[in-house]
């Protein structure tokens, strides 16, 4: 991006905070948001933070009709020590730029996107709630604006970060879920947008889940496109397993998005010497693992649960139990050390956690 600094508009009144143990997932935002306004031609202009509030959008640009759009998702916490400290933010950035590239939307300039989110986070700071297990939820995210009917990459974009505090994922402490393994209806398929966080692949999510949560089930277990037999992922994170002593995850196949927890554990998992394999894993082979005894643990990864251990599948009505539908050893061990990392109570042997320093000095205009 372009014609940094940032120009500043401070909201002139400001919200009522909700209450830290009356916080839900993404309803509430902060009192801010960053705009940046992109023009083919022109590039990245006008970067700003600014009140939060609706935008005006003409109703015949592309997002509206052929969802050319893409997000990303990631926390900051507030350390023990009052320290604002983000998870590997460098990797959303680079993330969000490879989903745009699918999406032929432009690229964002990585470094500069991070210095706005920390800008803007600093000027919200007192919106990060502290109680244990709440954070702020950060949504960066593109759309295309561009007024025109015609199916074909737009020419204008706005690129927005919004804020949002959120409550704790386990406010009765980390618990197993219950998930349904879908055998008609498909997430992505390799070669079309999986890899991508784009709207349209959650669009065609939905349906699933609804029917999962009809029956009682949190979340849906996906299976690829092409033979509804190979394990992808659980609902919008990714899924793995430990099989006899073995931690195992469905390999990155062009349909699976790359999850940084997923990329955080896989790395922490060999830091600690777990065998692990990233490979192609059925579902008749998870059910065999259980039944021959040696189906040890699954579970879900993403930033909103970081993990989220699975206690039963349902699969063409056949279900199994998991671990006695409780959470594991490794399944709690790695979210432990996950979010003691991101908390700044745990040390960070990777480098993994940014601190947000106040050096991101807003000028007021
Ligand atoms: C965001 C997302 C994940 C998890 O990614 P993280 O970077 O770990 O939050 C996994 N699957 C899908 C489909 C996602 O959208």
């Amino acid at each position: 991006m372009t014609n940094y600094p940032i120009q500043v508009r401070l909201s002139e009144t400001k919200k009522q905070k909700p209450l830290s143990d009356q916080l839900e997932f993404g309803r509430v935002f902060t009192d801010h948001m960053f705009v940046a306004d992109y023009f083919e031609g022109e590039g990245w202009v006008d970067h700003r933070i600014v009140p939060y509030e609706p935008l005006q959008i003409d109703p015949a640009a592309t997002i509206f009709h052929y969802g050319q759009t893409v997000f990303e998702g990631l926390k900051a916490y507030i350390g023990k020590d009052g320290k604002v400290l983000l998870f590997r933010p460098e990797e959303n950035m680079l993330r969000m730029n490879k989903s745009s590239e699918r999406l032929c939307m432009p690229q964002i300039d990585e470094e500069n996107a991070l210095e706005a989110l920390k800008q803007l986070i600093t000027v919200d700071k007192e919106w990060i709630p502290t109680t244990e297990g709440t954070s702020l939820y950060i949504r960066p995210f593109m759309v295309a604006t561009e007024p025109y009917l015609g199916v074909s990459p737009a020419k204008k974009y706005k690129f927005i970060i919004i804020l949002s505090p959120v409550g704790s994922y386990y406010k009765e402490g980390i618990h197993p879920v219950k998930i349904l393994v879908e055998n008609e209806y498909v997430r992505a398929v390799a070669g079309g947008t999986g890899t991508a966080k784009t709207a349209g692949n959650y669009a065609a999510g939905l349906r699933a889940q609804e029917i999962a949560d009809r029956k009682g089930y949190s979340q849906v277990l996906w299976l690829d496109g092409v033979e509804r037999k190979y394990i992808e992922e659980v609902g919008s994170m990714n899924v793995f397993f430990k099989i006899n002593g073995e931690v195992v995850t469905p390999m990155l196949n062009g349909s699976i998005l790359e999850g940084i927890t997923r990329k955080s554990i896989l790395e922490l998992i060999r830091y600690w010497d777990i065998p692990v394999s990233e490979r192609r894993i059925s579902i008749e082979e998870v059910y065999e693992a259980h039944r021959s005894g040696t189906l040890e643990e699954a579970f879900g990864t993403g930033t909103a649960a970081v993990v989220s251990p699975i206690g039963e599948l349902n699969w063409r009505d056949e279900k199994i139990i998991v671990n006695n539908g409780e959470t594991g050893e490794l399944s709690k061990k790695l979210y432990d050390v996950l979010t003691g990392i991101q908390t700044g109570e745990l040390e960070d042997p990777f480098g993994w956690v940014t601190e947000v320093t106040e050096t991101a000095v807003v000028k007021s205009v």
